[in-house]
Formats: C-alpha cells, sequence, structure tokens
C-alpha cells in the first residue's frame, strides 16, 4: 500500500473540524501509530474533533477538541501514540534503538525522528 492510499484511509476515519484539508502531516513509518491512535480515538465514543496531526521537531503533535466533561481518555491516547513515535523511524517505521534523532540541515531546523540509513538518506537530499 502506498504512502496516499494509506494515508486517506486513516483520514477517512478521523472527525475533522475542516472536512476540506484532512491532513496527515507526517511520514510512512508513523502512519500505522496514527491508524492505532485514531481507532482508540473511535472507539472510545468521545465526541472529539481533529484540528491537526503533524510532525514537529522530531516529534508527533496531535491537536483535537473535546468536551470538557470527557476524561482524560483521549490525552492517553496521544501520549502513547507520542511516546510510540519517540522510538520509530518517522520514514521507513523501524523501532527500537536504531532510531535516532537526526540533525539533517541548518541548527536543528530540520530535526526528524529517523534511523540511521533514513538519516544518511535525508542528509544526501
Ligand atoms: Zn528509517
Amino acid at each position: 500500500m502506498n504512502y496516499d492510499t494509506k494515508h486517506d484511509i486513516i483520514a477517512d476515519k478521523i472527525n475533522w473540524a475542516d472536512r476540506f484539508s484532512p491532513t496527515i502531516d507526517v511520514g510512512l513509518g508513523w502512519l500505522p501509530i496514527i491508524d492505532r491512535m485514531v481507532d482508540r480515538f473511535n472507539e472510545s465514543g468521545i465526541d472529539y474533533t481533529m484540528l491537526q496531526i503533524k510532525e514537529k521537531f522530531g516529534g508527533l503533535r496531535v491537536y483535537f477538541t473535546q468536551p470538557a466533561t470527557a476524561n482524560s481518555k483521549l490525552d492517553a491516547y496521544v501520549s502513547i501514540a507520542c511516546r510510540e513515535a519517540e522510538e520509530t523511524c518517522e520514514m521507513c517505521g523501524v523501532s527500537g534503538q536504531e532510531v535516532d534523532i537526526t540533525n539533517g540541515g541548518l541548527s536543528g531546523f530540520w530535526m526528524r525522528n529517523l534511523c540511521f540509513e533514513c538519516g544518511k538518506e535525508w542528509r544526501r537530499e
């Protein structure tokens, strides 16, 4: 399955605030993490609204709204996803200790969470 297909399947499951720009702005390696998080969101029965899912400074960021009466379930699901992303290469999805925070460019501006191999590719570009 290519990136766009996988991205669209996951994006379709999400209750977006703005249905005209349903974008999950992360690399292929993190899509399975997002997929699991979205399933947990949907199974919770909590009436959330997703604003944005993206990578920033090498970490996963998830912005959403939820009813004031909701408990902290969804926040916990986001925490799990962010921890998984910390240990997973954003490009290829390799997990474990191979992951390295690679600074491939200008003073941390392009910091991404990549494994050693993907980090080498990134620097070459
Ligand atoms: Zn990788």
